[in-house]
């Protein structure tokens, strides 16, 4: 299903002759349906419905900025914790979860105290996000960006972002590890068949941190 954002937020590939948008009214790229864009409670409640009638299983809710949306900063944050618990509320009333994008500690601790299961990135947290992580039991699902080309050749203001988020990889690791998080392996290459060939690379990467067998189980 789509992943859901505010508008500004990462995942918000509007082109800015969308913009502004009238109250309800739904934009071309949300009609693709890789993204959905919600700026209340309501809305949050509305577009994560759409979702599980459209037969996901999960939810993805963007809690703050993105490498791939070049105007969302990577240090932004989207929702209120009220609008992301109104998401976790939901998804419970289907019997499921919600996974928080966020890179930043201040978007992985609002993510876990709005009742998040699992954080997707998190390779800006510090110690004091991933204690908490700790606490509550939140995933981590995460991808080992060592290099620049990691998930293809990137440019400009993404490259830049990217670069930020490679130099927080080995920290956010170390932090996994110090605090017992379970941590999921994703790969993040979504938008090339070309690229995703590559998660064998990323796979090969994870030894900085874990054990063959520990790798294994994480990725299978
Ligand atoms: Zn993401």
């Amino acid at each position: 299903g789509a992943m859901i954002t505010t508008t500004g937020g990462h995942g918000d590939f509007r082109p800015l002759t969308d913009i502004p948008r009238t109250t309800g009214e739904v934009s071309a790229q949300e009609r693709t349906g890789a993204n959905a864009i919600a700026d209340s409670a309501d809305e949050v409640r509305l577009r994560v419905r759409e979702q599980f009638l459209q037969g996901a299983t999960q939810i993805k809710i963007v809690g703050a900025g993105g490498v791939s949306t070049p105007r969302s900063p990577l240090d932004m944050l989207t929702f209120t914790e009220q609008q992301l618990r109104a998401a976790v509320e939901t998804a419970g009333d289907w019997g499921t979860y919600v996974a928080v994008h966020a890179y930043t500690s201040e978007a992985v601790k609002r993510a876990v105290a709005a009742g998040a299961q699992c954080i997707e990135h998190g390779h800006l947290m510090d110690d004091h996000a991933a204690e908490i992580m700790a606490k509550n039991g939140t995933w981590l699902s995460t991808q080992p960006f060592v290099n620049e080309d990691d998930v293809g050749p990137l440019a400009g203001p993404i490259l830049d972002k990217f670069r930020e988020v490679i130099v927080g990889t080995n920290n956010m690791y170390k932090l996994a590890r110090k605090h017992g998080l379970k941590v999921a392996f994703g790969t993040d290459l979504i938008f090339s068949p070309a690229v995703a060939a590559r998660q064998g690379l990323m796979i090969g990467n994870m030894t900085r941190w874990y054990n063959g067998s520990e790798i294994l189980r994480m990725v299978t």
